[in-house]
């Protein structure tokens, strides 16, 4: 792991921060931090010692705050990665685009600038949470309107809540969309 990118700070999203403390010490080295400045603001509250400086041993994670914001493209870990607005309804979140990938998490609206960054996309993870509409998250009918107009050999559906089956998303999906697991490799020319 060479970099950690927050697309915002909400709880099932950051509360895993302190696990990054054994990739810190197999590293030897802290590992940089990007998010907005809103994001990192509210991770430097809640954990703070994360973002002392290094100390032998690792045992709490060491992070290097980089401030980041949407319509930037930033060099990460040997990437040029495109950042994006989406709209989460409670707030703004960052999509990603690196090469022929891209990352939309924790969206219900995407901009036109989102669409704008994702144009030519050839893998697409995206957060749909629900069968019906949902608040602050994209539906399946949403993303599938979404997948369509953006046009990736491969969507990927990951952020999935209790009510996604994954025999029904099995039969129910359209060819180019499924459902994400834990370990699963997106490869991308
Ligand atoms: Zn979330
Ligand atoms: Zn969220």
């Amino acid at each position: 792991m060479d970099a950690v990118v927050l697309t915002h700070s909400h709880a099932d999203h950051v509360v895993g921060l302190d696990e990054l403390r054994m990739i810190n010490r197999l590293m030897g080295r802290a590992l940089p931090l990007y998010a907005t400045a809103a994001t990192l603001a509210e991770v430097t509250r809640r954990f703070d010692y994360a973002f002392r400086p290094v100390t032998p041993g690792f045992f709490r994670p060491a992070l290097e705050p980089q401030v980041v914001e949407p319509g930037q493209v930033v060099p990460m870990a040997g990437f040029d990665v495109r950042l994006f607005a989406q709209d989460h309804k409670v707030m703004e979140t960052l999509g990603l685009r690196i090469g022929g990938f891209g990352y939309s998490t924790d969206v219900v609206e995407l901009p036109e600038e989102a669409f704008a960054a994702l144009e030519g996309v050839h893998g697409w993870v995206v957060g749909c949470f629900q069968r019906k509409p949902h608040p602050v998250h994209a539906h399946v009918a949403k993303v599938i309107d979404w997948a369509q107009r953006i046009g990736a050999a491969q969507t990927v559906l990951t952020h999935m809540g209790p009510d996604l089956d994954w025999g029904w998303m099995q039969s129910a999906l359209p060819a180019g969309i499924e459902p994400s697991f834990d370990g699963m490799i997106v490869e991308v020319p």
